[in-house]
């Protein structure tokens, strides 16, 4: 199974919660205050990492689709 990575920037806050679950996933574009995807098709070891930064994103803008 493969995953996807998807952060909706409308929603996302900024708040950088997901760079601290996954720092090889996300990273924080700071003159935007939005996350951005690094890998958006992770290996399936970091997949609890990343599932992980979608449940403590405040803003819940973070999506993973199973392919
Ligand atoms: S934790 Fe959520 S709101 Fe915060 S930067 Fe990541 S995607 Fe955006």
């Amino acid at each position: 199974m493969s995953m996807k990575v998807i952060v909706d920037l409308t929603t996302c806050q900024g708040y950088a919660c997901c760079m601290m679950e996954a720092p090889t996933v996300f990273d924080l574009d700071e003159s935007a205050g939005k996350a951005v995807v690094i890998d958006e098709t992770p290996a399936e070891d970091v997949r609890s990492a990343v599932e992980a930064a979608a449940r403590t994103c405040p803003a819940r803008a973070i999506t993973i689709e199973n392919g």
